[in-house]
């Protein structure tokens, strides 16, 4: 069993099989995959799994916060496993390539920010766009 199959079976959500498909399909991505991408992934395995469900299924999961939603300003929301540690993401605006890092320095600037103006930092997302620096 795949870690966010487990998730879900800790939350009680019930598991039907296409649910199960869905759930592998977004512990195996690496990227970060769009509702489109799922469902060819997921159609790949069960050809009887619908867009519709692919929809339904990663709202659920979103809800019970097992996954994220980004919205890289492609029109498209994508998806990732919620990750154990944190990460930003850095988007190639010419290839659509999502970059992931984390930088120690830009962590500890935004909980200096928000304490300097009252506040206890809980979550934060930052996003940067960017083209290659050379062609
Ligand atoms: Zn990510």
């Amino acid at each position: 069993m795949d870690r966010l199959e487990k998730l879900c079976i800790e939350k009680g959500m019930r598991m039907t099989d296409q649910r199960r498909v869905i759930a592998r399909v977004l512990s195996g991505a690496v990227d970060h995959p769009d509702v489109e991408e799922l469902h060819r992934r997921a159609h790949a395995v069960d050809p009887h799994i619908s867009i519709a469900t692919v929809y339904r299924t990663v709202r659920l999961f979103e809800e019970s916060g097992i996954i994220e939603r980004h919205d890289f300003r492609d029109g498209r929301s994508r998806y990732e496993e919620t990750p154990d540690h944190h990460h930003d993401h850095l988007i190639d605006m010419k290839t659509g390539k999502v970059v992931e890092f984390v930088d120690e320095e830009i962590e500890a600037l935004q909980n200096a920010i928000a304490q300097r103006l009252g506040y206890k930092l809980i979550d934060h997302r930052l996003e940067l766009y960017g083209v290659p620096l050379e062609e």
